[in-house]
């Protein structure tokens, strides 16, 4: 089932999942046995994250430099493949225009057709770790809006549905895009960002999920600025529980976000117990996912990043 039917038909928020694929080693099994814990929440889908591959330049023998992949994880729609094999509901991958052609994409898109696969991410993704600013791939998309075009115009599975005869449909793909309550660390302004994320709404995006926050008032306002500047598609609340007293300082500047003093000082306080820190996390990411549901959030979506202990206990307490 499509996310915009999921949503258009659903009386109560319900929690989305994000996975992060495994690195390269990790067993099928081991992955499953990770995210089996959520199955007790019956979730309607899981959302896995795409990374780009990066390159990096070995100098051989002669003198002369050799370019090398490094690809550190499995890739998102094996992993949607494996989980909808055995567990048997909706994945969702993402899928970003980073280090990737706009063929790679439409072969990517074949293969999510071929699936039976019918709803995508469609994210910018971000530089390498060697650059310091993103730079679009030769042949490839510069920007979100660009790409959910490219998944709109997408006519792979016209092309053989319409050679066999069989009924077409131009809006095979439901697009979910990212959006930033506290602004994309790019952007000049909030409001050139959201002007942005309406680039993509108009492109054909059918629903909007946040970054993280820690403060439900950012979401509130960035919400009501959004439907001020014309965006109607629902827009979906990001959270992930703090778990541990680095997060403090990492979460801010890898997703450029604030922490409220609120929650920092009790952190402080309780620096040195790990276990205080992460129930600190934990109780805290409660209370918004609580006033998230009472405020009429349409599903709230949880970054998991490979932890599923807090999230299942969230789940137990607001679902
Ligand atoms: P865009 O919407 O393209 O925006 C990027 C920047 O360009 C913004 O500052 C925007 O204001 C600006 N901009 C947009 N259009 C224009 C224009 N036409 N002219 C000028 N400026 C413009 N990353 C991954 O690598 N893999 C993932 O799986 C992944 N999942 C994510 C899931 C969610 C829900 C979110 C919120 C983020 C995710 N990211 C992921 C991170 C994301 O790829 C980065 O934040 C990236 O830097 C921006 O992606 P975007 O799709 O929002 O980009």
């Amino acid at each position: 089932m499509k996310v915009s039917e999921i949503l258009a038909s659903s009386t109560k928020a319900y929690p989305s999942l994000e996975i992060v694929p495994p690195l390269r080693g990790m067993t099928k099994t081991e992955l499953l046995e990770s995210i089996a814990p959520f199955m007790e929440f019956s979730p309607k889908y899981i959302n896995v994250t795409s990374h780009r591959d990066e390159y990096e330049y070995r100098e051989e023998a002669d003198g002369s430099f050799s370019r090398h992949l490094v690809r550190n994880r499995i890739s998102e729609t094996t992993v949607c493949a494996a989980i909808m094999e055995r567990f048997d509901i909706e994945t969702i991958p993402h899928i970003i225009c980073a280090g990737t052609t706009k063929e790679e994409i439409e072969s990517k898109l074949d293969n999510l057709a071929f699936l039976g696969i019918n709803n995508i991410v469609a994210l910018r993704g971000d530089s390498m770790s060697s650059e310091k600013r993103f730079t679009p791939t030769p042949g490839g998309y510069s920007y979100a809006s660009e790409l959910v075009q490219g998944i709109r115009s997408y006519q792979g599975s016209n092309t053989y549905r319409r050679e066999r005869g069989l009924e077409t449909d131009d809006r095979f793909f439901c697009i979910g895009v990212g959006a930033y309550p506290e602004k994309h660390f790019e952007a000049p302004n909030l409001e050139t960002d959201i002007a942005n994320l309406k680039r993509k709404v108009d492109a054909g995006a059918d629903y909007i999920i946040t970054q993280m926050f820690f403060d439900n008032k950012v979401y509130y306002d960035f919400v009501e600025k959004c439907r001020a500047a014309g965006i109607t598609v629902p827009i979906i609340p990001g959270l992930k529980p703090l778990s541990t007293a680095r997060q403090v300082s990492v979460l801010p500047e890898s997703f450029s976000l604030d922490i409220p003093l609120e929650l920092t000082s009790e952190i402080e306080k309780a620096a040195g117990d790990k276990a205080k820190v992460y129930e600190i996390g934990t109780q805290w990411c409660i209370n918004q996912c609580r006033d998230l549901i009472a405020h009429g959030a349409p599903a709230v979506h949880f970054y998991t990043m490979g932890k599923s202990d807090n999230i299942v206990r969230i789940l137990k307490e607001c679902f």
